[in-house]
């Protein structure tokens, strides 16, 4: 089966550089929704958690529950009301002011504001509400949050967002000396956000794909160097030589004008790898031709090692099908065996 090798060095090289934007690695809050963005959330947890991450963020509490022993706290993103349930170091994100009414007593939330993005999260005007709500029903107010939708794009639209948003903590601090509550933390910052952010003045920041490696962001904003954690490697399967003229796979999409070698290895579109169509030059890692379709458990390549690298860069796919690296990684199916080197 193919296998994902994750770098150590590179993941601590990442780490490092966002730690010198947050002033520290007790302020990076480490996302590992989606199978930690497909790099594997049993073998990535522990591991951010030995480079000292306290902060963890989940999409649901399932995944929560898998790490709990490892972090000081964990976010969940979007749980459904329904199951929501008390616990020392749970957080359940509250989406929408209709959800606080139902919060059981005790339970620990993290207020979604909506400053901008128009997604989800509470209004602002619903605030003292929201506030007067928590207090009555003894909900714990862990920290209050928003997240930009143009963090890692040219424009004015971050910096209204920016602006809205420090309105809205303001109105949060003055709220609740109002119910004489603590002062919740405060958390907006994704990877591009954050990367962008000269000085940070935030409780922690929300980091996910500028941990794992990459950044969506045009060269204008600067070269941050990050470097990929993730690396899909496959086993070969067989091996041919291919006659001149012979075509390869489904369709026959290539053909070969000379004679060349070409083996099957074991990864395909079932593993989460996308359709490559075998119609332009897409390389593996050391740059040997992808041989025709991906087939649903293998594909054929121009080389003859015993096994090779598919991808140490997720752009190179990402730029093929017209989509982000996130899109690339999260699709690598949870059943591929991922380590650390
Ligand atoms: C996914 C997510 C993040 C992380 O975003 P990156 O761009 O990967 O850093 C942060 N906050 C929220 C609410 C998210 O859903």
């Amino acid at each position: 089966m193919a296998y994902i090798k994750l770098s150590a060095n590179n993941l601590h090289s990442n780490l490092e550089i966002l730690a010198k934007k947050t002033d520290g690695y007790e302020k990076i809050a480490a996302v590992l929704k989606d199978n930690a963005y497909g790099h594997g959330l049993s073998v990535f947890a522990p591991k951010v958690a030995s480079l000292g991450i306290t902060h963890a963020i989940t999409r649901e509490a399932k995944e929560a529950l898998e790490i709990e022993g490892f972090f000081r706290d964990i976010i969940v993103l979007s749980e459904h009301k329904e199951n929501f349930f008390v616990h020392s170091n749970i957080i359940f994100a509250v989406n929408e002011f209709d959800t606080l009414k139902f919060v059981p007593r005790g339970v620990k939330i993290a207020l979604k504001i909506d400053s901008g993005m128009h997604r989800n999260g509470l209004n602002p005007e619903e605030l003292d509400m929201a506030l007067g709500m928590i207090k009555r029903k003894g909900v714990i107010l862990h920290s209050v949050f928003t997240h930009y939708r143009a963090a890692d794009e040219i424009g004015s639209c971050f910096f209204w967002q920016r602006e809205n948003w420090h309105a809205i903590k303001t109105q949060i601090v003055e709220l609740a000396k109002k119910y004489s509550m603590n002062k919740p933390f405060f958390h907006s910052h994704n990877s591009a956000a954050l990367l962008r952010c000269n000085k940070f003045d935030e409780d922690f920041a929300r980091v996910g794909i500028a941990m794992y490696g990459y950044t969506q962001m045009p060269e204008v904003f600067g070269e941050f160097g990050l470097k990929p954690v993730l690396e899909l490697c496959a086993k070969r399967v067989s091996k041919r030589v291919l006659k001149v003229d012979q075509r390869v796979g489904y369709g026959g999409m290539f053909t070969a004008e000379q004679e060349l070698v070409s083996s099957l290895y074991d990864v395909g579109y079932a593993d989460g790898l996308m359709r490559y169509n075998g119609g332009s030059k897409l390389r593996t890692s050391d740059g040997s031709l992808i041989l025709g379709r991906v087939s649903m458990d293998s594909l054929s390549v121009n080389s003859e090692n015993e096994e090779i690298s598919i991808f140490n860069d997720a752009d190179i796919w990402a730029k093929e099908f017209n989509t982000i690296s996130y899109d690339i990684l999260v699709k690598l199916n949870a059943k591929i065996p991922r380590f650390f080197v």
